[in-house]
């Protein structure tokens, strides 16, 4: 089995990618937590930017559950036509606000097992919900940092619960959330899926598939 990264390493190299990126936070824009649910639930495989561009005409229209429980799904799927999914996307979050109405007074709950049994949210939105809006200590997985991890060293696995539990084996807890952040920025800036950049990376010294592709 693939040894990871000591706890110690893995803090100096999160310490240069705080430096590179020092403002670890979602780029998805929201004004409140319900905005934010709706955000990440529409951002599986779409781009920020297309759920920006999206979300800036859908929230003007729709600000609350009950807005969106009353659309139908088609009405709602021709809202956010901009992003991947969108038919399906469009009947979780129409059944997710019916299920925000009846079971948690119009609210966002607030643990990671509660979101969860929401529709269309798995682990890795209920994770980015609650650490951006509750403060809780999470690192959500999602193809950057599944990708950038496995590659430096920090995980070991082609599973994301693992990679998940890798990184929380090798992460300090009160950083699991800005490593979320900075691994994914670091993905998209350098770390790219096809070609990284590894002439430019600053964590080269520390990153085992630097090491390999020389050797
Ligand atoms: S050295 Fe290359 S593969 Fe390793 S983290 Fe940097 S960009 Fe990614």
């Amino acid at each position: 089995m693939k040894e990871l990264k000591s706890t110690e390493e893995t803090c100096e190299i999160l310490e240069i990618l705080k430096e590179k990126y020092p403002a670890p936070e979602t780029e998805l824009n929201y004004n409140n937590p319900f905005e934010l649910l709706i955000a990440v639930i529409l951002s599986a495989q779409s781009t920020d930017k297309q759920v920006n561009k999206v979300t800036a005409q859908l929230f003007n229209k729709y600000q609350t559950p009950e807005d969106f429980a009353n659309l139908t799904p088609e009405e709602l799927a021709t809202e956010i036509r901009g992003v991947g999914l969108y038919r399906n996307k469009s009947k979780y979050i129409i059944k997710t606000c019916q299920m925000l109405l009846d079971n948690y007074e119009g609210q966002i709950p607030q643990t990671r097992k509660e979101l969860m049994k929401l529709s269309g949210v798995g682990r890795k939105t209920a994770n980015v919900v609650a650490s951006a809006v509750f403060g809780v200590d999470a690192i959500a997985v999602d193809t950057h940092v599944f990708r950038v991890s496995n590659r430096i060293g920090l995980a070991a696995s082609d599973k994301v619960d693992q990679v998940e539990q890798d990184l929380m084996e090798v992460i300090p807890k009160d950083l699991w959330s800005d490593a979320h952040h900075w691994l994914i920025f670091h993905g998209r800036n350098l770390c790219k899926a096809r070609n990284p950049n590894c002439s430019e990376c600053p964590i080269i010294q520390y990153c085992d598939y630097a090491k390999s592709s020389k050797s």
